[in-house]
């Protein structure tokens, strides 16, 4: 059996100034935010938010300056992270950018395309989707069947998309597809290519969640036109760089912070009640203990995606445990509260509590199902 590996991290000199500035920013610009507004705030899409980071520097943080980064290092870039989500920024729109299709271009883009994207994206002004899941292909990805085909001297893409979050606000998607048959070898004859959701043939149709909210949709792609130049990377090599991306999705502090509004508001809730009982006291321990904990996890991984490795078993583990935190908590909090019913519904800790209740399920679906994610911790011990 092979045992994961989570190695301790020492945060960098200079880390409390830095993180004392993101609070200082934060202080200033998201004052105020309503407390459902702060709950899974990656995925909360303010565009103008993301400009006021991009101007101070603060998307594609570890980037080469010359593709408008800052060349920080990874873990200044998790400590700004931690601190924007923990105060609840509203970053989604630049997320995805941020966290993976940048680094996809950067490593596998052409000169031509990191220079026409990153500066953009890093400016908070370009913002990405992610094309992976389709009717029929979501936990079995390499079943898509969205195709591309050769002509002229460019493509044609045909098919469907779905669950692509903000594809109705992004600039491009990074779309998965069938570029030759699929032989025995059903992860070869796929690639990826940047599409620019402004082209023709291109359809983008909201579908509202549970809790009323559009913020992802089907994409129809009806013989798309894209250049030869929007391949990304190798052609049919598209399963290994998107499976590539997959830890730097899975690992970040988005995986254990969706909730983090909830337990703010649950404490300020508990301390305006002065007394609090024993119940309560042992909670708030074993919930902070078990932060910290996906926290340090977290971290490490951080340390070795940025030391170049792919630490995909430790990234499955972090997500799995981090969702089912973030997921736990709102019915744990639910509980503590004697069901919540006796609670004002207009109080911030009601409303971000029954927020949480109705999307919470969904956090362990997105980036990868609990059951797959077990599937791979299985592997990589050499369980299976
Ligand atoms: C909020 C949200 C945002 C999303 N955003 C995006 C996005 O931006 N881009 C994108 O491409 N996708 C996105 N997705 C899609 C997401 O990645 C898929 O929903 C997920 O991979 C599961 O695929 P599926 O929905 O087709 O379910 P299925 O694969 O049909 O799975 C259904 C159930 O069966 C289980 N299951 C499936 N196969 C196995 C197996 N082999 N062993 C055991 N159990 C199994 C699954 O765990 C799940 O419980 C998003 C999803 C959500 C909920």
């Amino acid at each position: 059996m092979t045992l994961p590996r989570f190695d301790t991290v020492t945060l960098p000199a200079g880390t409390a100034a830095w993180r004392a500035e993101v609070r200082a920013f934060m202080a200033t610009h998201a004052a105020g935010l309503a407390a459902e507004r702060r709950a899974n705030a990656w995925s909360v899409f303010d565009a103008p938010f993301s400009r006021r980071l991009g101007e101070r520097g603060w998307i594609g943080l570890t980037w080469p300056k010359r593709y408008g980064g800052a060349e920080r290092s990874a873990l200044e870039r998790y400590v700004l992270l931690e601190e924007l989500l923990a105060a609840g920024a509203p970053v989604g729109a630049h997320w995805i950018a941020d966290r993976q299709s940048g680094p996809a271009l950067l490593r596998y883009g052409s000169e031509a395309q990191r220079q026409r994207f990153l500066p953009a994206i890093a400016r908070g002004e370009c913002f990405f989707c992610i094309g992976m899941s389709e009717p029929g292909a979501g936990s079995d990805l390499a079943a898509v069947r969205t195709q591309a085909v050769r002509r002229g001297d460019g493509w044609v893409l045909r098919g469907q998309k779905l669950w692509t979050t903000h594809a109705h606000r992004a600039h491009m998607m990074i779309a998965l597809v069938r570029s030759a048959p699929a032989g025995d070898k059903r992860h070869e004859g796929l690639s990826q290519f940047l599409v620019d959701l402004a082209s023709p043939g291109v359809t983008v149709r909201p579908i509202v969640d549970l809790a009323g909210e559009v913020h992802f949709n089907e994409v129809f792609l009806d013989d798309v036109p894209v250049p030869a130049d929007m391949l990304l990377g190798v052609e049919g090599q598209g399963w290994a760089q998107c499976t590539s991306e997959l830890s730097l999705e899975r690992s970040g502090p988005e995986r254990y912070l969706s909730s983090h509004a909830l337990f703010v508001e649950w404490l300020r809730h508990e301390a305006a009640q002065g007394a609090v009982g024993e119940a309560v006291c042992n909670a708030i321990g074993q919930l902070t203990a078990e932060l910290w904990t996906l926290r340090q996890m977290s971290l490490s991984v951080a340390a070795r995606l940025a030391a170049g490795q792919d630490p995909a078993l430790e990234a499955a583990i972090v997500k799995d445990l981090g969702n089912s935190f973030e997921q736990a908590l709102p019915r744990r909090v639910q509980a503590l509260l004697g069901d919540g019913r006796s609670l004002d519904g207009d109080l911030p800790l009601a409303r971000v509590l029954s927020l949480l209740l109705q999307i919470s399920p969904s956090f362990s679906l997105r980036g990868g199902t609990r059951e797959i994610l077990r599937g791979i911790i299985a592997r990589g011990l050499g369980l299976r």
